[in-house]
């Protein structure tokens, strides 16, 4: 049985006044929901004010990126030892990282691998282009995306890392994937990839979320597939009027 699982990627938005209040406007709606993991992920500047905020809730704290060394002269970067002080998750591989930052399948492969070893739980992102949609080859990049990026990935961990398939057309553009759409991706490509890698049972642990354009007015037909987990959210993360309804429809 798998944990319904929401994170929240608020992006390069909110100063840490303007993520505080946010906070006071997600709490009195998310604290009460059972049974859904819940994940905000600010940027790095609001990551220590969030988890104080937070602290003595069931939500959880993530940031959106990292470096994957320990530490070193790597100018503006952020090593997992430094998240994990403060936060539980990380994002690796958004498609937007992919697209501006010259992230490949290797560099998110490292990343996976470093926040295993600092006990960070990473939400790898994968997903294809609207151009690669389009040439019918989404099976193959996303089939790629998730054997590079788990490359190395034991048995062991394989049940703790969330899977996010974002395809790259449906982020911010309001245009969101039908949800048989997804379906067939998560479950047709993605968890039967899984377990061709790491058999039935490990393949049955791992949460596979959906993300692109997810509100509160889709969310709930996503959540009524048995193999997709939860939701990645962006837009919709940054006003509490929408994030809450859309962890109350991963509860139910
Ligand atoms: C995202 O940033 O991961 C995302 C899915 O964005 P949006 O919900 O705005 O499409």
């Amino acid at each position: 049985m798998r944990r319904p699982f929401v994170a929240g990627n608020w992006k390069m938005f909110k100063t840490v006044a303007e993520a505080r209040v946010l906070i006071t406007e997600l709490l009195p709606g998310l604290t009460d929901i059972q049974g859904v993991e819940i994940v905000l992920c600010p940027p790095f500047t609001s990551i220590l004010p969030v988890a104080a905020l937070l602290e003595g809730t069931a939500i959880g704290v993530g940031a959106q990126n990292m470096h994957w060394e320990a530490s070193g002269a790597y100018t503006g970067e952020i090593a997992p030892p430094m998240l994990a002080e403060f936060c539980k998750y990380v994002i690796i591989g958004h498609s937007e990282r992919r697209a501006y930052f010259g992230e490949t399948d290797g560099s998110v492969n490292r990343k996976v691998l470093a926040a295993i070893e600092h006990g960070l739980v990473p939400i790898m992102c994968v997903g294809e282009t609207l151009d690669e949609n389009e040439a019918g080859i989404t099976s193959e990049v996303v089939t790629r995306q998730v054997k590079e990026g788990l490359e190395g990935v034991e048995a062991q961990s394989i049940g703790s890392i969330v899977i996010a398939y974002e395809p790259v057309w449906a982020i911010g553009t309001g245009r969101a994937a039908t949800a048989d759409g997804a379906n067939a991706v998560i479950a047709g490509i993605i968890r039967a990839l899984l377990a061709q890698m790491y058999g039935d049972e490990l393949a049955g642990m791992v949460r596979i979320l959906y993300g692109g354009s997810v509100k509160a007015s889709n969310a709930g037909e996503f959540f009524r597939y048995a193999d997709i987990d939860g939701a990645l959210v962006g837009g919709a993360s940054l006003q509490a009027s929408e994030f809450i309804p859309i962890v109350k429809a991963a509860a139910s």
